[in-house]
């Protein structure tokens, strides 16, 4: 495609032009979970957000090789290095396994991802699998002179590396700011300076998910992962990296550094973070306890909500909005979202007996390549879909013989509205799409029996019975009547 891409680059806070490093092809990196509890709405978004570009992507024609990871060790309770790790606090909680914690909330995040249609990724690496990855970094930044041992743990010298480096650049901040802002806790002694941060930590007795390094059995700071497991994947620098906005400090912050110190280049190109989902103006979070769970949600089995809503209907609010925007959930404005996936889906389906006639009086033309400039500037989803809604009016019009479209106008809009509702937006097909199918299906069926009866007719009785029993083996069953044949889907 011809069309030039604009991303918001969160690093030098510009929009700028998309030229992905190896031409045709895109490395993608999104900070995935930590799997210590069921992902609410909020997590949902960041990662609905990342379909959108990644699909987008995708449908401009790029390979992409789209990398998240699942934090399934070293992410402790607090930004300062302390408490425990969060997955091993919930195994002790429970009295099972740090690993049962982690499959069963891997298990919750993919299923609910793909209640939202979201595609997978790529590669979905894990922090436990690159624990000897690593500790090859942590060895590559000892020896670049960016980090120390104290005690068996080893920390990052922020100081030193700002001497050289800018420690701060993502997320704004400069480290006088950061360290009077900070808090010089009793046992942050080992570090040099309050902003010093974790590459590997001692193993405390109660601590047990715990590996062998060259400094003492413990585990890696949680930064640690998605550095090593970025540059192992998409290599050491690579065009986009995402993730929540929240993520931006300390997270997004420490990886550049650690990439930085140990490879000597800037690891990414294109920083993109995602905008908040808020519920009654405050971000949703577990710890707030105002999180909403996406079950909850499909069953309408929360306190503050009036009914259920679909996963279908949760992508197309979400989506409503920019990525780069906060977006608020509430009854009214998810009903709001239903009302208007509905419009839409109903005039996708009146273009498939829509009537032709000579002239088009839209500008098709016009209209597709808005809404592509709608996605290529920043991928303005909230834009696209007002150019979706344009469509459908005029589409209501034709059908209401208020206007007017041609075969290959008519061929186009279908094309278009398809590729952007299903391929783009990751919308799924409604009820009437599924009736097509069916009926699909019942004219297949239909086509067997007449097989069938002709076979009977010509007294191959054995093609005729293999016809019944095929079908029987696909759970229909057929009964003759004296003028006709009719089947049934056994209960
Ligand atoms: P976590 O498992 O807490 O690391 O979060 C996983 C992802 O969800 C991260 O990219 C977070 O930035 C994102 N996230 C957390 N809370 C929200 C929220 N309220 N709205 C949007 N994204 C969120
Ligand atoms: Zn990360």
């Amino acid at each position: 495609s011809d069309q030039q891409l604009i991303i918001y680059n969160s690093l030098s806070r510009k929009k700028e032009q998309f030229t992905p490093i190896h031409k045709g092809h895109v490395g993608m990196y999104v900070c995935g979970p930590t799997v210590y509890n069921n992902v609410h709405l909020g997590n949902c978004r960041t990662f609905l957000s990342f379909d959108l570009i990644y699909r987008f992507l995708l449908h401009l024609g790029y390979k992409v090789r789209y990398v998240r990871n699942i934090t399934d060790a070293g992410h402790l309770e607090n930004d300062a290095d302390e408490g425990e790790d969060k997955i091993s606090k919930k195994a002790r909680l429970e009295q099972i396994e740090p690993m049962e914690i982690v499959q069963r909330y891997t298990l919750d995040f993919h299923n609910v991802l793909q209640k939202f249609n979201t595609l997978p990724p790529c590669i979905e690496p894990t922090a436990t699998g690159h624990i000897v990855e690593q500790i090859n970094m942590i060895e590559s930044i000892l020896e670049k002179g960016f980090a120390y041992e104290k005690n068996g743990s080893v920390y990052f010298d922020v100081k030193k590396y700002n001497k050289e480096q800018n420690y701060g650049k993502l997320s704004g901040r400069n480290i006088e700011e950061l360290i009077s802002g900070t808090r010089e806790l009793d046992n942050q002694a080992e570090k040099k300076s309050s902003i010093d941060f974790a590459l590997w930590k001692k193993a405390s007795p109660e601590h047990i998910m715990r590996w062998k390094s060259p400094w003492s059995i413990g585990f890696p700071g949680w930064h640690l992962e998605c550095s090593v497991m970025s540059s192992k994947y998409l290599g050491k620098t690579f065009d986009i990296h995402g993730g929540g906005m929240d993520l931006q400090f300390p997270h997004h912050e420490c990886e550049i550094a650690q990439c930085i110190a140990a490879n000597d280049v800037e690891p990414v190109k294109y920083w993109i973070h995602g905008n908040m989902l808020t519920f009654n103006g405050q971000r949703m979070s577990k710890s707030t306890g105002n999180a909403i769970l996406p079950d909850e949600l499909f069953s309408g089995n929360h306190p503050l909500l009036d009914q259920p809503y679909s996963p279908n209907t949760i992508r197309f609010f979400m989506l409503q909005a920019h990525y780069r925007s906060t977006l608020d959930i509430s009854n009214n404005a998810i009903k709001a979202a239903e009302k208007g996936l509905n419009r839409l889906m109903k005039s996708f389906d009146l273009l498939h007996n829509l009537p032709t006639a000579a002239e088009t009086n839209f500008d098709i033309e016009k209209w597709e390549s808005s809404c592509y400039d709608a996605m290529c500037d920043d991928f303005n989803s909230p834009i696209l879909i007002a150019h979706l809604f344009d469509a459908s009016k005029f589409i209501n019009q034709v059908n209401e013989g208020k206007g007017s479209i041609n075969e290959t106008d008519l061929l186009k809009i279908k094309q278009t509205f398809s590729g952007f509702i299903f391929d783009v937006l990751g919308l799924q097909a409604n009820e009437t799409q599924l009736t097509t199918k069916d009926n699909k299906e019942s004219s297949l069926i239909e086509m067997l029996l007449n097989v069938r009866k002709e076979a009977r007719e010509n007294k191959n009785f054995k093609l005729s019975d293999d016809v019944r029993d095929g079908l029987s083996k696909l759970g229909i069953s057929i009964k003759d009547n004296k003028e006709e044949t009719i089947w049934e889907y056994e209960s």
